[in-house]
């Protein structure tokens, strides 16, 4: 398949799920109606290696070696509020994982070259996010500036806005870039009271994208350097190669990985005992966890009557991350 030019280097390391996003903090001095932080992250100084919470830069070169990534997203709240934060990690994902571990920067404030100096060798690509009523005065803002200064001293940079009315105001924008991406507006928690004020709707019940947004940004799409990002492609392909990235390398030996890239295995809560029938399998097809057998769910459903105790088949992402679902087995 050819590329697709208006990529650039970070996001076609996004779409093979091999960046790790590194939330560095959640406090920004702004207040973007569409916000789309969940209220675990807003307007706390919380740091997170995708969904794992953490506090150092060798906890998120960990997460990073899970998922084997190529490059790292950093992103907020406001990253460069905690500046010295930024480059403490980025300086560690880059003597962990060499030079060519890419690392991409999102930051709502038009950066001056003071701070673009103290971010040289350590972030290659600067994506900038306007608020939303400099748009359509765009040219007169410190963006253009601070894209040209920032181009000149060597990094990628571009703009990566959500999709709103008027959007297509950025256009003049695109000679003094090298990419726009586009996000498809997103519904969330924190802002669903601000989209029915503004009489905005999802689009349907399955996905957060909102309704009417990639007409927003018609105007714009066909444009060279413009990459529109969909809310469903960032569930079905960035997340789920992220999710299998970490799958291959931490599924046990009795996980079953699914095709989303979550695992699948079966409990059996019996206060940590291992049952005789157990002795038959292999040592590593089963392992005992906080009082309760771990093992595949097909040795729970097809002996089930043989097992005394609670059984269920439980979904989740990796590495002990999120439960999708848990079922019980009679
Ligand atoms: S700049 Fe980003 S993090 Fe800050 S309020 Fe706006 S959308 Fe939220």
């Amino acid at each position: 398949m050819p590329r697709d030019r208006s990529l650039s280097r970070g996001c076609v390391l996004c779409h093979q799920g091999a960046k790790m996003v590194l939330f560095v903090t959640g406090l920004c001095p702004r207040s973007c109606w569409y916000c789309p932080l969940s209220r675990e992250r807003k307007g706390k100084d919380v740091i997170y290696a995708n969904e794992k919470r953490i506090h150092t830069p060798e906890e998120a070169a960990g997460v990073a070696r899970l998922m084997s990534a190529f490059g790292t997203g950093i992103t907020g709240g406001e990253p460069l509020i905690v500046l010295d934060r930024v480059q403490q990690f980025s300086r560690h994902l880059k003597t962990e994982f060499g030079e060519s571990h890419h690392i991409h920067l999102y930051t709502g404030i038009a950066p001056g070259r003071e701070q673009l100096l103290d971010l040289q060798g350590l972030v290659d690509e600067i994506r900038m996010h306007p608020p939303y009523e400099t748009w359509d005065r765009i040219l007169e803002s410190g963006y253009k500036e601070a894209a040209c200064t920032a181009r000149e001293m060597g990094f990628s940079v571009g703009i990566e806005v959500p999709s709103l009315p008027g959007i297509g105001s950025l256009e003049v924008m695109l000679p003094f870039l090298d990419f726009l991406n586009i996000n498809e507006l997103e519904w969330g928690e924190t802002n669903a009271g601000a989209m029915r004020e503004r009489r905005l709707v999802p689009e349907d019940g399955v996905h957060n994208a909102v309704s009417g947004a990639r007409g927003w940004a018609k105007s714009l799409i066909s444009r060279q350097k413009v990459h529109w990002c969909s809310s469903r492609f960032k569930d079905s392909v960035q997340l789920r190669k992220r999710l299998l990235r970490v799958a291959r390398n931490t599924a046990r030996p009795f996980d079953q990985i699914t095709r989303d890239g979550t695992v699948l295995y079966g409990t059996l809560e019996n206060g940590g005992v291992v049952p005789p029938l157990f002795r038959q399998l292999e040592p590593d097809m089963y392992e005992v966890r906080e009082g309760a057998i771990e093992t595949a769910w097909w040795v729970i459903t097809e002996f089930s009557d043989q097992l005394a105790g609670e059984k269920s088949i439980v979904e989740r992402y990796p590495d002990r991350g999120l439960v999708v679902e848990v079922t019980p087995v009679a």
